[in-house]
Formats: C-alpha cells, structure tokens, sequence
C-alpha cells in the first residue's frame, strides 16, 4: 500500500470517485458517509495533529503511533480512504496473481469470500474486517474494532468492509449479512491489487 502523506500540515479529504454504487450502496448512504462521517474524522484528525509530535508523518505511521483520539480519528481516515477507494460501479474482476494468492491462503476464491462475510457478519458492534497481506505474501483475514487497521498488527491492509451501523443501515437497516454479501458487486480488484 502507498503511504498517504500530509499536504502541507495537513491531511486532504479524499474524493470519492463515484456519484453511486448501483442498487448496491445508495447515493443517500454515501453522501452521509463520506460528505459528514469521513469528513468529521479528517477534520478531527487535522485539529489533534499539531503538537501531537507526529506532524509530517504518512498516515499509516500515524496509526501505528497515535493512542486514543488521534488514533481513533487517524484510524478511520485510513480505514475510509481504502474503503471508497477500492469500489467502482462497474465491476472490475481479479487478476491471475490476486486469484492465486487466495486460493494459496484460503483454499478458493469461494472459500475466502465466506470466511471474509462470516467474520464480517459475526464482528459485535463497530469494526472493520480485512484482508491483509503479512511479510510473506499470505493472506490472512482479520476482525478489528472501532478504528482499528492491521497496519498496526504489521500486516499490508488490501481489502475492507465497513461495519459500522452507519455504513449500511439507510439502505440495509439491521440486515448486516445482505450487504457484506452485495458488496462483492462493488469491489474493484486492479485497485486492491495494487496494494500489495
Ligand atoms: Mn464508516
């Protein structure tokens, strides 16, 4: 994954690269979602840097350094930009190389998408799950609450998806496992591929 760097002494909104997601995400859900929950997180993030003694750092080093809310607010604008980034909605499929790592780890591509929705599914409360990269190209998927990112475990973060309430409950309300498993509609390998 690329750092992410500070323009100037401060972190920039990322813009999200799509108006809608389909029937899959609305546009209502993702104006909420990225116009005021992300943008309260970077705005958060930008007033606790100063005097924090980590001015100037990549976000990722930030995460892994920060304790409570500058973690917290670091965390989620880590965890958010990789979010939005890696969909698009038009499909865009997996390459041999993203396929064989998969299967290498999990068996096959199905049985990494089950494991991947059912620990999504059964996370209590907020979180995030996530596919990681560790030091030597296994993949391994992963639970983290609140504002966590594996970054901080010293794994390659390559995939997510979002459990917080607020990021399905407009379209989804409580129905958590419905939309974990429509999301794999959105997902825009090329892009996670080029994490690792
Ligand atoms: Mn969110």
């Amino acid at each position: 994954m690329k750092d992410i760097m500070p323009v100037g002494d401060q972190f920039a909104m990322m813009n999200l690269p799509y108006e809608a997601l389909g029937g899959v995400i609305s546009k209502e859900t993702l104006s909420f979602h990225h116009g005021k929950h992300l943008k309260a997180y970077v705005d958060n993030l930008n007033k606790a840097l100063p005097g924090s003694g980590l001015e100037g750092l990549s976000l990722q080093e930030v995460v892994r350094r920060a304790q409570g809310g500058l973690f917290n607010n670091a965390g989620q604008v880590l965890n958010h930009t990789l979010y939005f980034e890696q969909f698009s909605p038009t499909p865009r499929p997996m390459g041999e190389k993203m396929k064989a790592l998969l299967e290498r780890s999990f068996g096959s591509v199905e049985a990494f998408r089950k494991e991947f929705e059912q620990k999504g599914a059964t996370l209590f409360g907020s979180g995030w799950v996530w596919l990681s990269a560790d030091q030597e190209s296994k993949l391994v998927i992963t639970q983290q609450r609140n504002a966590e990112n594996p970054v901080t475990d010293g794994l390659n973060p390559l995939l997510t998806f979002d459990v917080w309430e607020h990021a399905y409950y407009l379209d989804y309300q409580n129905r958590r496992a419905d939309y974990l498993a429509a999301l794999w509609q959105l997902v825009d390998w090329p892009t996670v591929e080029e994490r690792l």
